[in-house]
């Protein structure tokens, strides 16, 4: 892949690479990616404005989105349904949002207790869906958790015993960096992707939400190229409002999306926001945005 000097200086900053060979190019190669990055866009099933499922997916299929993300609650009682649902589709299950219980680094232990045993039972309801995976905060700011350096040691001991359990499951935890107005522990990509080495298990990746890195990250191509093998699902919405993708003057994806293919990403890029217009124009818009962008990323 051939890049041009400025790529080159924020991948650089991104890798800690910046010295004189940076200083020097004018263009430089850099390797091609394990596999070429795909464009798969999905959205929440709480997003098109119908009542049926098979509906919302009717819409979203004619559309070109071809992954549904799911939320975790009441998840555990609706497979046999979300199953019947995409049987014969081509649209498959992406993320699974949320719904573990109780907080993986709270201070008192029956409460990260609870949250294993919940992430466990989400995993296997989104491994029989076959989903890419879990996501999960560690914990949002009014949680009450450990002292920080305590809290990094215990989500590693704890995480690798969910782990286990999320690759016989045939899924993975994801976790998902947010920014300082919703979380403390965890606002970036790199910081997730450095649990998730520590953990040392597929069955624990991270994810982007181009939402929150609008506000904690300092380059959307270094956020993306510092998750790398680990990065697994990116949500998105407007930059400003956290409406649909275009319904902010200037959304730009484009330096992020050029990071996913250095990474040859093959996960689903997610729609999380509300919407300023009707949800049956801005959905298809937003596909027609992230698709245009992508091509020139
Ligand atoms: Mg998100």
């Amino acid at each position: 892949m051939k890049i041009g000097r400025r790529e080159f200086m924020l991948a650089s900053v991104a890798v800690g690479a910046v010295g004189a060979m940076a200083r020097k190019a004018s263009a430089m190669e850099v390797p091609d990616p394990p596999q070429k990055a795909e464009l798969k866009l999905s959205c929440q099933e709480s997003k098109p404005p119908f009542k049926t499922l098979p509906e919302k997916l009717d819409f979203l299929e004619q559309h070109g989105y071809v992954g549904l993300e799911l939320h975790g609650k009441d998840l555990l009682g609706r497979v046999e349904e979300i199953q019947k649902a995409l049987q014969g589709r081509k649209t498959k299950v992406s993320a699974v949002c949320g719904g573990a219980k109780g907080c993986i680094i709270s201070d008192e232990e029956p409460t990260r207790r609870q949250c294993v045993d919940s992430l466990k039972e989400l995993l296997s309801a989104a491994g029989a869906l076959g989903s890419t995976g879990v996501i999960m905060v560690p914990a949002f700011w009014k949680a009450k958790v450990l002292p920080h350096w305590e809290a990094r040691t215990v989500i590693v001991e704890l995480l690798k015993e969910v782990s286990e359990h999320a690759v016989s499951a045939k899924s993975r935890v994801l976790l998902e960096p947010l920014n300082r107005k919703e979380a403390h522990f965890l606002r970036l990509i790199a910081d997730a992707a450095a649990i998730c080495r520590d953990v040392a298990s597929p069955g624990v990746c991270c994810m982007g939400d181009f939402w929150h890195m609008t506000w904690e990250e300092t380059s959307d191509m270094g956020a993306v190229i510092s998750g790398g093998q680990y990065l697994h699902h990116m949500h998105m919405a407007s930059r400003k409002n956290r409406k649909m993708p275009g319904e902010d003057e200037g959304d730009n994806y484009i330096e992020g999306f050029r990071g996913l293919k250095m990474i040859g990403y093959q996960d689903y890029i997610s729609l999380e926001c509300g919407s300023k217009g009707d949800a049956k124009e801005t959905i298809p818009a937003a596909a027609r945005l992230l698709r245009e962008q992508w091509e020139k990323a």
